[in-house]
């Protein structure tokens, strides 16, 4: 057994948080996940709570159930936000997609920034090339149906978004929204969220985040950094399950004069007086919309009991040490054989996973995992993702993924 093997062995011996790994779902055959970010692994404890709120509230008490389900969008809504996101209570709410959150959330946040400048023009949106697609997309959407100019802006493909290039993008003073993203879909970057913030607010312009690969990887501090809005998913480091729903936040000061674009009857003040006209509720009902998706959240619910649980500081610290270990391997063993790394070296810059450049990168990720039983993710043009989620993936998952992937190449 080599040296880095063993060393491995004790650092998962050493693990205060070796044990969450017995909590999850885990069939694997040999198999090695290493794809956390895209789909996290299902907790035990979910699939108890979904089989007990099928069989019992929806199989039994029918809709006397609906009892224990409305304030669910808030409940777990409140958990995340103060676990997981560093906000207030009555500040995040949990429903519909990323998706439709970024859709509904900038949408609101154009009404308001129009509104509020009257005089000053405003017709511009602001994001970064290298931000998830469907960001991009929703934007130029909105941006289509409203006649504003989306700007994006080159970030380094590496470091991902900083003060330098969002100062540039927003110096022509005409900003109405940023939308970045807090850590990188593809580098795995983690932007600076104060720095950030700071810039968008002296441009006069407010700021919305996407926390997808942030949530339940790295510390999230939405009160501190001053933060306007946020999106995020719930089915990768919160291991929610494919399709859970996401959620939205929104800073209490801006709720009074934040409205979003689709009035339904869930976010109507007195749902059940089913009145003549719209009345959003206030604080984050009116984000509701429509009738929530129960079993997505007690999902929701379980999988962020597990991250409360474990903690944020000491699973940032595991994520530290394990990307450390992951590119300690990919130095010695694979950029000798044509790889580049495409995650920030500095731990401080990064969240839980690594991005490994080849020029034949779609291929080794299919071998990789036809051949070699190692399942990470391929990202266009030639990114091999490897995710780390510290709540359950090993060192020695680390050693034997990588020492897989040497194999394959050499
Ligand atoms: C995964 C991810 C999404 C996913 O959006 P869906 O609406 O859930 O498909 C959005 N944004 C980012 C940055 C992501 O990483």
């Amino acid at each position: 057994m080599t040296a880095e093997r063993q060393e491995a062995e004790a650092l998962d011996a050493a693990d205060g948080l070796a044990s969450f790994r017995d909590e999850f779902a885990i069939d694997d055959d040999g198999r090695i996940y290493l794809d956390g970010n895209s789909l996290g692994r299902l907790p035990y404890a979910t699939l108890g709570r979904v089989e007990r709120v099928v069989a019992n509230e929806w199989g039994r008490t029918l809709i006397g159930s609906w009892e224990n389900w409305i304030d669910l969008p808030t409940r777990v809504g409140d958990l995340l936000g103060t676990e997981l996101l560093g906000a207030r209570p009555g500040e995040v709410v949990v429903g519909d997609s990323t998706t439709v959150n970024i859709y509904k959330l900038a949408s609101a946040a154009l009404d308001t920034v129009g509104a509020s400048n009257a005089g000053l023009e405003r017709r511009v949106v602001v994001t970064d090339t290298a931000n998830f697609p469907t960001d991009r997309y929703v934007l130029e959407g909105l941006c289509a149906q409203r006649g504003l100019e989306l700007r994006l802006f080159e970030s380094d493909p590496v470091a991902g978004p900083d003060g330098d290039s969002l100062g540039q993008a927003l110096r022509p003073g005409d900003v109405a929204l940023v939308c970045l993203s807090h850590v990188a879909f593809k580098s795995g970057a983690m932007a600076d969220m104060s720095v950030l913030t700071w810039l968008a607010h002296e441009a006069g312009a407010l700021i919305l985040w996407d926390l997808s690969h942030a949530v339940g990887s790295v510390p999230v501090a939405l009160t501190d950094t001053g933060a306007d809005l946020a999106v995020g998913c719930t089915y990768k480091y919160v291991n929610a399950g494919p399709g859970a729903p996401a959620f939205s936040y929104v800073r209490a000061e801006l709720q009074p004069t934040l409205r979003q674009p689709i009035w339904g009857w869930f976010g109507q003040r007195e749902q059940f007086e089913m009145g003549p006209r719209y009345d959003p509720a206030p604080g984050m009902v009116q984000h509701v919309v429509g009738s929530p998706n129960v079993l997505g959240l007690v999902a929701v619910e379980e999988g962020a009991r597990i991250l409360a649980r474990a903690g944020m500081g000491p699973l940032r610290e595991k994520a530290i040490a394990l990307t450390e270990f992951a590119i300690r391997l990919h130095d010695e063993w694979l950029a000798p054989h044509g790889f580049d790394l495409a995650t920030p070296r500095d731990p401080a810059r990064r969240g839980s996973h690594v991005s490994l450049r080849h020029p034949d990168a779609r291929t080794i990720c299919d071998l990789l995992i036809q051949e070699a039983g190692v399942v990470p993710d391929f990202r266009t043009p030639d990114v091999i993702r490897i995710g780390l989620a510290p709540l359950y993936t090993r060192f020695v998952d680390v050693f034997d993924g990588l020492s897989r992937l040497r194999a394959l190449i050499t």
